[in-house]
């Protein structure tokens, strides 16, 4: 038990403190809490648990003190309360009202819905209905609740994080190319044998994007085509492997790079730079135009 362990460390001055007492002894240790206490965040996170009395302690301390001293995450704790007390309080059996019953077979009769939901309704017994709308709430309350604590990443945000990563990791392992070379009758031939599919590549020096080289990476869990240009001193990382699915064509912005991703030809195309987004884009369209 974690109340258990925390209240054993503390010495008698300490629960004293705790506790509302006056301490025996002057030099006693102060009570650990650490003096920043919990921040917002963290007050936010740990709120339900602080409703539902789970937190150790120390940790119900520093949110006690927190919650008193701060405004907004006095609101927050003050919005769950009034939630739970009126989960609590709400009446879990209850019949449809008989106007409800009477619209909703009007909507289907309008809607030229078969004659079912007429009978549907009429037998349906009012325990029924009350199980029904007790189950709606605690999905409402459940998924309200799922919604604050996690939102399960995207498959393109998983993508656009590994490209991202692997972008950096060739700047700062300074790896940038395994063939270094402008000459894309050099870099296109240099794939062969090293992956299963051929990646287009274009040199596009004349628009003011040269192609510095190529290398093998690792996205998605596959060997993948990496072809490096060239923007002034920024780089960009093209990413082509062949697409497996349908995937539409998205940007983004994070920890300061833009990150483009397209499909063309079957081909899925992920571009990573530091570059502005507009000449990201106009990057983009050239391999686009260029026949990708
Ligand atoms: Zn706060």
């Amino acid at each position: 038990m974690l109340v258990r362990r925390e209240i054993e460390r503390l010495s008698s001055k300490e629960i004293a403190d705790v506790s509302g007492g006056t301490g025996t002894s002057s030099d006693a240790p102060t009570l650990r809490i650490r003096s920043g206490g919990v921040s917002c965040q963290e007050t936010q996170d740990l709120i339900h648990g602080y409703i539902d009395g789970e937190l150790d302690l120390v940790r119900t301390i520093e949110m006690e003190r927190h919650i008193k001293g701060c405004a907004s995450c006095s609101q927050a704790y003050q919005a769950q309360q009034d939630l739970k007390s009126a989960m609590q309080a709400a009446p879990l059996r209850f019949s449809a009202p008989p106007d409800l019953r009477r619209r909703i077979q009007a909507s289907l009769r309008e809607a030229g819905a078969p004659a079912p939901g007429r009978r549907a309704f009429q037998w349906l017994p009012a325990w029924r209905w009350a199980g029904a709308m007790a189950a709606l709430a605690l999905v409402a309350v459940i998924g309200w609740n799922l919604g604050h604590i996690s939102r399960v990443p995207t498959g393109d945000e998983l993508i656009a994080q590994e490209v991202i990563d692997s972008h950096v990791r060739s700047l700062m392992a300074n790896h940038l190319e395994d063939v270094p070379s402008t000459d894309q009758h050099t870099v296109k031939p240099w794939f062969n044998g090293k992956l299963d599919f051929s990646p287009p590549v274009q040199d596009l020096a004349k628009d003011g994007f040269p192609l510095v080289g190529g290398r093998l990476d690792y996205l998605e869990n596959r060997p993948v085509a990496a072809l490096v240009y060239q923007r002034r001193k920024h780089f960009i990382n093209l990413f082509i492997w062949p697409s497996t699915h349908a995937s539409g064509q998205g940007a983004v912005m994070r920890q300061g790079y833009n990150v483009l991703h397209w499909t063309q030809s079957g081909m899925v195309f992920w571009a990573a730079s530091d570059l502005n987004s507009s000449e990201l884009q106009e990057f983009a369209k050239l391999i686009q135009q260029s026949g990708g």
